[in-house]
């Protein structure tokens, strides 16, 4: 059977069941009170698809509030179509082509992929080289930096710094103001053990940044060397590859504000890659994983506590 048959691609009564056994895995919680009890599923012909009462605060609530899908009025299967094609396109897809399959508008398709790169986004530390294991780490240069004239060099491109755990195959991206050692210490420290080894480019931000781990080799571009034994930044330099491929191909241009969203997605991908044993649906389900308190350009209407207590019972 097709994967695009599947039926909460096409109904919307199966498209939320599919999404509440994923957000509510560990039972229905009323998203206004925290309530894990005393919630039933609301009948009738006028009734919403996938509303719930409280029998504790008395409000009616649907599995959208508190995640991405909160004031869309999207049907959740078209949600779930444009989860998938994110998800199985490896460079990604521009929000014209999801306008174009999924019969929305250009500015719902664009709101769209916007808060589902927010499900996408992971932003726990690293935790990269535990153990002693290689990290590679190198940067690179992308668009404009916003007001910047264009130059030679790549000063006036927006920077792109990413580190590769070569034992786990993961990735992590970040957007950086500058390569100062002062700007990629802190964020380079946190994220990578001390006990690892790791390999960059000979560029000099790095001499003094590997001091702080327990080894640091490189090689130097400059004259040609590539590859010395072991030490090379070809897994993340592939990373680079696919990313701005994708950056370039397919969402042509992207302002700063917007960069974090789009490593987000490619960091997403690639940690969940088929190589590491993760294929276009397992990835979709990941994403709606991460849905719950990540909506974005809407007014945050669920307040901090709320989401609190809700964790709280699906603990
Ligand atoms: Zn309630």
């Amino acid at each position: 059977m097709s994967v695009l048959s599947r039926p909460e691609f096409h109904d919307e009564e199966a498209a939320y069941a599919y999404v509440e056994a994923r957000v509510w895995a560990n039972g229905r919680v009323c998203p206004h009170c925290g309530e894990c009890e005393r919630t039933g599923k609301l009948g009738g012909k006028s009734t919403r698809i996938g509303t719930y009462k409280c029998y504790s605060c008395r409000k009616p609530f649907t599995v959208k509030i508190g995640t991405i899908f909160e004031s869309s009025h999207v049907p959740m299967n078209l949600w779930l179509q444009a989860i998938y094609l994110m998800c199985a396109s490896k460079k990604g897809i521009s929000s014209n082509q999801l306008h174009r399959t999924l019969g929305v508008t250009l500015k719902t398709a664009w709101f769209m992929s916007h808060r589902i790169r927010e499900a996408m986004r992971n932003d726990t530390l690293a935790g990269f080289g535990a153990g002693g294991g290689v990290v590679e780490v190198d940067e690179t240069f992308i668009g404009r930096e916003p007001g910047m004239e264009k130059k030679a060099a790549y000063h006036h491109k927006m920077k792109v710094l990413t580190l590769v755990d070569r034992s786990t195959g993961r990735a992590k991206s970040m957007v950086v103001d500058d390569l100062k050692v002062s700007t990629l210490m802190p964020i380079i420290r946190e994220n990578i053990a001390k006990e690892a080894t790791l390999y960059t480019d000979e560029a000099s931000h790095y001499t003094r940044i590997g001091k702080h781990f327990a080894s640091h080799d490189f090689t130097t571009h400059k004259s040609g060397e590539y590859v010395r034994g072991d030490v090379h930044t070809n897994t993340v330099e592939g990373y680079f590859s696919v990313f701005k491929r994708g950056m370039k191909g397919v969402y042509q241009h992207c302002g700063k504000k917007h960069l974090h969203r789009y490593l987000a997605e490619y960091e997403f991908r690639y940690n969940n890659r088929a190589a590491l044993d993760v294929n276009d649906a397992a990835r979709a389900d990941f994403t709606l994983n991460g849905v719950v308190g990540k909506r974005v350009l809407y007014r945050d209407s669920l307040g901090a506590q709320t989401l609190r207590r809700r964790r709280r019972c699906q603990i």
